[in-house]
């Protein structure tokens, strides 16, 4: 049986089981409150033609032809997330909006037959009251950022290419002597092989951004313009606020988290500007904030997997500021 088919039936079938804690028997009914993946599958799931469609977003409708995306307004557009959401139902065309739009049809049709006199507007009132109960998923708002993807394979890695693809042969050597005396203690990376980054550039995996991601600013002066410095240290500010695993002020932290995005995309926009059309990634970082807000931590929709995961085994990473400030972060990882 397909997945969806197993989950949806403990919707009118709970699951048989018994309650430890109350000692008790009861039943289980499934939901499925996201769908953690990687963009393209996301994209995929919420019916949606990808990152490079002229509307690169699942999520919202931002872009457009170069004649829109190139106006002052549509750029503009491309820095935030729209207030009001894309449905699944406007019109995209979507295999769960058919799915739901037969059932509706359907039902519409046995209310005529069985109440004749009932007038248009009573009965769209009754299919609105049953649809808006039905449990179940809408992809295009069930499809958090995906941090793994979006931020370290994405934005973290075009700020390492923009590094490496710039540097002169001495400049690399340089920045593997200072990424290789980093001061590991309180961080919990795997040990840094600097050179051996540095010689497989363009073959990083997640775990070797996440450590560029934590480390890398600290090691870049005097080899970046200052516009790459304020790229650089954007984007490792932002990467430390979305790697925690408790929100303890969801207000404060939104407002932060879009300062911080804003200043990731104004930089970017700086340095280079194209990459605000091209880069969808960079586009879904607006999202970001009504993720935290519906989802919680970023990090519980991440696909990332510990490197020795045990069930319920936490990681801790810590962020080394200037000037010997230390914040401090706890990664909690296959929990
Ligand atoms: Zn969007």
């Amino acid at each position: 049986m397909h997945r969806k088919e197993q989950i949806e039936a403990t919707h009118t079938k709970p699951i048989p089981c018994y309650n430890a804690e109350t000692k008790r028997k009861c039943r289980v009914v499934l939901r499925v409150p996201s769908l953690p993946a990687d963009n393209p599958q996301q994209s995929e799931e919420a019916s949606h033609m990808g990152g490079n469609a002229n509307c690169g977003c699942r999520r919202c409708k931002a872009g457009g032809p170069h004649t829109v995306t190139e106006t002052d307004q549509g750029y503009h557009a491309m820095h935030y997330a729209p207030i009001t959401r894309m449905q699944t139902a406007t019109g995209i065309k979507d295999k769960v909006a058919q799915h739901w739009i037969e059932i509706l049809l359907k039902k519409s049709r046995e209310i005529k037959a069985n109440h004749p006199g009932r007038s248009a507007e009573d009965i769209k009132a009754e299919l609105k009251t049953w649809f808006d109960a039905q449990p179940g998923l809408d992809p295009t708002r069930d499809t958090p950022v995906e941090i793994l993807h979006t931020i370290l394979l994405g934005i973290i890695k075009y700020v390492w290419y923009i590094l490496h693809s710039g540097w002169t042969d001495a400049q690399r050597d340089l920045f593997v002597i200072r990424l290789q005396s980093t001061d590991l203690d309180g961080l919990t990376v795997p040990p840094i092989r600097a050179a051996y980054m540095m010689q497989y550039c363009n073959g990083l995996i997640g775990k070797h951004f996440k450590t560029l991601m934590q480390t890398m600013v600290f090691h870049v002066h005097d080899l970046v313009s200052p516009e790459l410095f304020i790229l650089v240290k954007a984007v490792c500010d932002m990467g430390a606020m979305l790697w925690v695993h408790e929100i303890d002020d969801m207000s404060q932290y939104t407002s932060d988290l879009k300062i911080l995005i804003g200043n990731v995309l104004d930089a970017f926009g700086d340095y280079d500007p194209a990459k605000i059309l091209l880069k969808i990634k960079l586009h879904l970082l607006p999202h970001i904030p009504e993720d935290a807000v519906r989802f919680g931590p970023l990090i519980r929709n991440s696909t990332e997997q510990p490197p020795s995961s045990e069930p319920g085994h936490c990681h801790e990473i810590r962020f080394h500021g200037p000037n010997e400030a230390r914040a401090e972060w706890r990664l909690l990882e296959g929990c």
